[in-house]
Formats: structure tokens, sequence, C-alpha cells
């Protein structure tokens, strides 16, 4: 591929009426058959703090709104919902192989999930990965020479306990290769909003460390121990360390907090949906 990829919005058309724009899709993907994108929160029929198109099954929406708000992304992608895997997400930073008998494990409810991972790999063709997520970072990643792909949930747990770097060794153990191997960053909260405390502080000093570079920070305004870190940031530089080109890192930067579109956990004080990243394989 030569230059970035760029991100689309997908949209959905009645007659001449734009109903609402569902998923940020990554179209440079679909002729090395990689679907994917970033949901927001237009687009489906939740209702008041969940509104509206709500993916997750654990905030208190009602389980058949959520399944059909799936549906509508999962065809937007040209998948079928049923081919859709969810992960339980714990804030760990465990990854998950996806084979055929794990395919679409979690798309209808919470329990059938693949429990105890924040990441998963599969090289399954038409199976596809969902991560959801309201301020942690979504993280879809592709190889578009190998058919392999993976998504990852990366909240400042994820992120300083390396999870970036877990699932592309994951993605490597699986057949993908470091040189063809690009990587997307959804919408999450940035160094804009997300003011930080400790334990937080020292965990992001010890994975910029780790890297051997500097962390960098700006100090909160509101707060005089407290500092605003940059959680894609980091991302991108563990991913640059791995040896990923940043012409095949893809970065939204979109803010949940302080952006429309979007759910964001604090923002909403915990009451609230959440989008999600989609990634699809279909060679
Ligand atoms: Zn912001």
């Amino acid at each position: 591929m030569t230059g970035l990829p760029v991100f689309f919005y997908a949209t959905m058309r009645l007659g001449a009426k734009l109903l609402a724009d569902t998923l940020l899709r990554i179209r440079d993907f679909e002729k090395y058959g990689v679907y994917a994108g970033f949901s927001g929160r237009h687009g489906g029929l939740s209702k008041d703090a969940f509104s509206s198109l709500n993916i997750g099954l654990h905030v208190g929406d009602e389980n058949q709104v959520v399944l059909h708000n799936r549906q509508v992304i999962a065809h937007d992608l040209g998948i079928s919902d049923m081919q859709v895997t969810y992960a339980e997400q714990i804030h760990g930073t465990d990854v998950a192989v996806i084979d055929e008998l794990h395919v679409g494990r979690g798309h209808a409810s919470l329990q059938s999930a693949v429990q105890g991972v924040d990441a998963m790999v599969t090289k399954v063709n038409h199976a596809a990965l969902a991560i959801v997520a309201a301020d942690c970072v979504p993280l879809l990643f592709a190889d578009l020479r190998h058919p392999v792909i993976g998504a990852a949930h990366a909240g400042w747990r994820g992120a300083t306990g390396g999870i970036v770097t877990k699932t592309v060794e994951t993605m490597l153990a699986c057949g993908a290769s470091l040189s063809s191997l690009y990587v997307a960053m959804g919408p999450a909260i940035r160094g804009c909003c997300y003011e930080v405390d400790e334990p937080v502080i020292s965990q992001y000093k010890a994975a910029y460390h780790r890297i051997g570079k500097k962390p960098q920070w700006q100090p909160s305004t509101k707060h005089s121990h407290r500092v605003m870190i940059d959680l894609p940031t980091l991302l991108n530089d563990q991913l640059i360390s791995l040896g990923i080109t940043q012409n095949r890192i893809l970065d939204t930067a979109i803010c949940t907090h302080c952006m429309d579109g979007y759910y964001s956990y604090r923002k909403e004080n915990g009451t609230t949906g959440r989008h999600g990243g989609f990634i699809a394989l279909r060679r």
C-alpha cells in the first residue's frame, strides 16, 4: 500500500434521506479482504443514556435493542452478526486465538463471550472480532499480506501492561509478518481530557521506561498532583518500539470526552453505552 490508509464514514440511506453514520471505516483495507471500522453512538435504537447505537450488553440497556444495534453494524461491514466474536474484557493483557469453534462467541450474550481476555487474534476466514469501549482505546490489527487480524481493548491497565505487544506477538505466532502489519486506534479519551493520578502515573512511567523513552505528559490545570496523559500516544510508541513503522499506524484522533458522537464513561459518570471497533476477514 502506498500512503497511509484513511478513515471514511459509511452512511445508511433510505431513499435520498441520510439516516445515520454508523461506522468510521478503513476502506483501504478492503481490497485486501479486511473489513474494519469504528462505531459511534448514532444510528441505533437505544434510548436515553444509551442513545442510540449502544453495543454493550453489560451496561443496563435492553438486550434486544443492543442485539439490533450490533446487527446494524455487522450489516454495514458486510458480515453476519453471528460471526462477530466478543471478549469478556477485564482490563487484563491476555490474548485469545479464535479458531473456528470460537467464532461468534459473545455475539448474543455476555456469558458466551471469550472469557478472561482483552484481545483476540484470528486467521479464520469470515471471522470477525469486536471490542467494546467508552474512553478506553479500541485497537484493530490487520496483516494485509497474510490472513491474520486482531483486536484489543486498552485502558490504562492494558496499555501500561503491554497488551499491544502481546497482541502483535500472538499475530506473529499465527503467521503474520511485522512488515505488513497495520494498526488502527479508535475513538478514546485523549490527553486533552484524561487527567490521572497514582497509581496510573507510575505505571505510565514504567511502561515508557520499558521501551527506553521519556514519558510525555502535561500538568493538570485543575489539580497539582495530577497530570494529563494520552494513552494512544503510549500505544503508538509501543508499536513503534516493536518495529511497526509510523506510516502503518492509523489514529482516528477522536476524543470521546470532548467530541460529540461517542460514549464517554468519565463524562457520563459511568452510566452510558459502548461504541466499538470491528474487524472481519473476508477473502
Ligand atoms: Zn478531549
